[in-house]
Order: C-alpha cells, then structure tokens, then sequence
C-alpha cells in the first residue's frame, strides 16, 4: 500500500474472481462461462464492424443495445440501463440507493461481490442465514426497511425461488428496493421482468455473460422504472458516459436479435446439467438442485477443497470456496458433453482411489 493510498480504502478486501490460467490448458469449469461461442451473428456482426470508427467514442446511450433489449422484453422506453458488465450495473445500484443509513441486506451465501460493493461505497449492510436447505426464506425479509438484494438463481447454491416467492418479496414493504439478480436466470428460471409493470421498488439485473455466451464482451444491464433508470444513469454519466465501447454495443445487439442461438445454447447447458447431476448422484455425490449454469457438488469421502485441488492437478480446474457453509461442495460451471464426461469419469477415478485408502 502506497503511502498515498486514501485511508477510506485501508481496509478494502477486494473480490477475488475465479482464476484465468494463463498457460496450461485446463478443462475450465470454474466461472460460469459459456462453453458456447458467441452466436454466428455477433461474431459477423463484429467482423463486419467498421473499426475505423473506433477513434471516435461509442453511443454514450448505446441506443441500439438498449432498443434491442426494450423491444425483446417489451418494456416500455426508459426502462432499461446497459452497463460494463452486470457487475457494474451492481456496483451504480449499491451507489445510488444505499447509503450510511439506508444499508443493503442479503443472504449470508450469496454472490460474493456484494460485500465488497457496500465496503467500497462505504455503505452498511447485514446478512441474512439462508435455511438449513441453502433455501431464502421471504418471510426472514419482511421486517427488513434496507434495500434487499436476492440472486435468483442464487449465487453459489443455483437454488432458485419461485416467482411467486419473488412478488411476495416485493409486495412485502414498498419503503424499500428490491433488486433481483438474474444473472443466471435464463437456465430454467422464471423472471420477474413481468412484474415490473406492478412494482415501482423492483430492480431487476441479467448479464450477457452466462446465457448469452458473451462474458468476455462485458455487457450486463437492469431493468427497473424509467425514474430508477434515470437515477442510473445520471450516476453513469457522472462517473464513465462511454461505458460501453462500440464493439461490445455491436456484440449485445446482435446476440439479442439471435433468439434461435440463445434458446438453443440455454437448452443445451440444461440438459448437460441434468445428466452430470444424474451421473454425480450415481457416484454417490450430493448435488443442490440447480436452475443455473453450475452445481454444488459434495462428496463424503473427500473434502471440498481436497476435490477442487486433485481436480486441478488431473487439468479440470473447478471453484472452491472457504465460506464454513459451504466449504464441502465444489461449485462446477456446466461446460460441453465432452468436458463433464471427463469430469465425472475423473471423479469416479477419485472416489475409487479414496475407496482403496479408507
Ligand atoms: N451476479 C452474479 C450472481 C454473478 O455470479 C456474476 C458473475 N460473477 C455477476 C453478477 C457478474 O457478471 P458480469 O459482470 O460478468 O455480468
């Protein structure tokens, strides 16, 4: 740390994303990529792209972007906000609607991200125990006036709630906001989007960087009412106006019109998911039921951490975190058919190997 280092941050934690090896080739399960490449479309789209423009900087509205989304979704004009990635959608939601008084609330296993978010922006926040199942309980919310914010799926369980469960949250109080994080909705899901006309304290938030197969372009949006947008984005336009650069306005717009690719690769990763689920459990592994594109899976004859390590020395790097709760699952990104086979085959050979010391 610098001595010039602002004191405000002495004490920041960054997040810490999953690791992007350099290198060594890995069977790569372990952020919640696609293993799809983008569509067909986007990447013509992007080949086409007149890159002589790019001394000249992007739509500061990226109107094209954000008339694809109103137009798909059918939301009225003004409802929607485009940003660098969900996480920085995230990141102008915590900024703009919470404060030292008005905190943020969440549940304890969660997208790990929040955390940082509200000690960045020096905001308060407090968390809430999912159930013994990893399940949210809506009423545990009811007496709560912070803002709340919900992954649905959720983060690190893929355990979804019930859009009904999402209104109830919603309708509980209308002193405060509720932000759904759907960044994994697109995977079996049902989202709220359709109760936005309803609730003026909703905020919803997708990325294009799970089921749309374009993380690496860096697109997220919310979708809220056209004052909570306008709220956005006079923060955006405080702060980076050109937060989406030409190539990536290309990328999104291209990859919404490509409703046939989008539903093709999102029913591919659900009926991989159900057949490694179905092969895991075979094996004897515990598995959260998930509408996501991962699992959490445990095993009793082998730690969390000691799996995610033997997996990476055999080449399948997977994600595995500290948090005591949940410390003995691995989290697997649903990859190719190829890629799970010879996850699931590796964690037979592992479950055999331990069988033979035990
Ligand atoms: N929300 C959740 C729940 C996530 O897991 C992630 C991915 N790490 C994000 C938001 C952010 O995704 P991105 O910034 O790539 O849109």
């Amino acid at each position: 740390m610098s001595v010039f280092f602002s004191k405000r941050f002495e004490k920041l934690v960054p997040y810490v994303p999953g690791e992007q090896p350099r290198g060594q080739e890995y069977i790569k399960l372990n952020t919640n990529e696609s293993p799809f490449p983008p569509s067909r479309k986007v990447i013509n789209a992007l080949n086409c792209a007149e890159t002589s423009l790019l001394n000249r900087y992007s739509d500061p509205s990226a109107k094209a972007l954000v008339d694809a989304l109103t137009g798909y979704y059918g939301l009225p004009t003004g409802s929607v906000f485009v940003s660098n990635g969900s996480d920085e959608s995230l990141a102008f939601i915590f900024d703009a609607f919470c404060d030292g008084k008005r905190g943020m609330v969440f549940p304890d296993i969660t997208y790990g991200f929040y955390p940082v978010f509200a000690a960045f922006f020096g905001l308060k926040y407090r968390t809430v125990p999912l159930d013994e199942n990893y399940r949210i309980s809506v009423n545990d919310y009811k007496d709560i006036s912070d803002n709340v914010i919900i992954a649905n799926p959720n983060a690190q369980t893929g355990i979804y709630l019930e859009k009904s469960e999402i209104e109830r949250l919603v309708s509980q109080r209308n002193d405060r906001l509720v932000i759904i994080d759907e960044a994994y909705i697109d995977f079996g899901g049902e989202s709220a989007i359709s109760l936005l006309p309803k609730y003026d304290n909703l905020i919803i938030v997708q990325t294009f960087s799970k089921s749309r197969n374009l993380a690496g372009a860096r697109i997220g949006m919310a979708f809220a009412s056209p004052e909570i947008i306008n709220d956005l984005n006079t923060l955006r336009n405080s702060f980076n106006p050109y937060n989406l650069d030409r190539l990536a306005i290309i990328a999104g717009t291209e990859a919404v019109k490509d409703t046939e690719y989008f539903k093709k690769c999102t029913a591919e990763i659900i009926s991989i998911r159900e057949s490694t689920v179905k092969s895991l459990r075979a094996l004897g592994f515990e598995i959260l039921p998930s509408r996501a594109n991962f699992i959490m899976a445990k095993c009793n004859r082998i730690s969390g951490k000691e799996l995610y390590l033997t997996l990476k020395e055999r080449g399948i790097l997977v994600r595995h975190f500290d948090d005591i709760r949940i410390s003995d699952f691995v989290r697997v990104t649903i990859g190719g058919r190829e890629q799970m086979d010879a996850l699931v085959k590796e964690c037979a050979k592992i479950i055999e190997e331990r069988k033979k010391i035990i």
